[in-house]
């Protein structure tokens, strides 16, 4: 039997592109979004079954679209994974609020438009599963991270509203709290101070981050789950992180 549609966002680096891998590797067909989509092209994938479209996750319009093309070739995406986020640490008195809009129309905003085109469908065929990429700071609050915080709470309390308005319909929201992982993310902070901060609290932690190949395992794991077993909430970090 043909596997069903998975879409992943932010697949360009990282979480998002360890995901794309596992899933690929695995043999379903997916749509790849990112801004930078010559990125997602050099992902070393069986690009087969694997459609790519540049998509801006704050932009509803632009990413309808993309899902609409994709299951016009694949059928109904059964997989929606919320990846897509930025982390720009930064001190709530100095840090510019054009990075606090930053974060919370991502981090937020993008996690809600993507539910929002998929769910009707889910909803519809009571077969289903959207997984948000929230944070250990979706849990717990870190210095320098005021705003990055409130959009990563926003997704976990979000997340929790939403499953809990259509378990009925056996669709299954759940969500990943990563710990510190080696990605992109730290390369668009422009605090230098928070910068250095963070570089201490990984130091105290012997350095140590996780591969970010272990988050996209633990993707995999929530989804492989039967259809009747929702793992709610996955939270995985390094074993030395605090
Ligand atoms: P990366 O910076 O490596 O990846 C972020 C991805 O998000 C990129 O593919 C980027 O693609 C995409 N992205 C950012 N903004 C947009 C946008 N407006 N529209 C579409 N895509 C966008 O970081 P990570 O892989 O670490 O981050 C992935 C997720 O994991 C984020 O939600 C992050 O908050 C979360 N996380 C990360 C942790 C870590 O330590 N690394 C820990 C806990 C959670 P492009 O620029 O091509 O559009």
């Amino acid at each position: 039997m043909n596997k069903p549609l998975i879409v992943i966002t932010g697949a360009s680096s990282g979480f998002g592109a360890e995901i794309a891998k596992i899933f690929n590797q695995a043999g379903y067909p997916e749509l790849l979004l990112g801004r930078r989509v010559e990125k997602i092209q050099a992902l070393p994938l069986n690009f087969e079954n694997v459609m790519i479209e540049s998509v801006d996750v704050t932009d509803q319009a632009q990413f309808k679209t993309a899902i609409e093309h994709a299951e016009a070739k694949f059928g109904p995406v059964d997989l929606l994974v919320n990846n897509a986020g930025v982390m720009l640490l930064g001190n709530v008195t100095t840090q510019s609020p054009t990075e606090w809009q930053t974060m919370l129309d991502t981090n937020v905003m993008g996690v809600l438009n993507g539910t929002q085109i998929i769910l009707p469908s889910m909803l519809e065929r009571e077969h289903g599963t959207i997984i948000n990429m929230s944070s250990l700071a979706g849990k717990k609050t870190f210095v320098n991270h005021a705003a990055y915080v409130a959009s990563k709470f926003g997704v976990h309390r979000l997340s929790e509203t939403i499953r809990e308005e259509v378990s009925g319909k056996n669709v299954r929201i759940s969500m990943v709290a990563p710990g510190a992982a080696e990605t992109e993310l730290l390369t668009h902070v422009t605090d230098q101070n928070a910068l250095v901060d963070y570089g201490e609290w990984k130091k105290s932690m012997g350095g140590i981050t996780m591969d970010p190949k272990h988050v996209a395992e633990s993707v995999k794991f929530i989804y492989d789950m039967p259809q009747a077993v929702n793992i709610r909430e996955l939270a995985i970090a390094a074993t030395r992180q605090d």
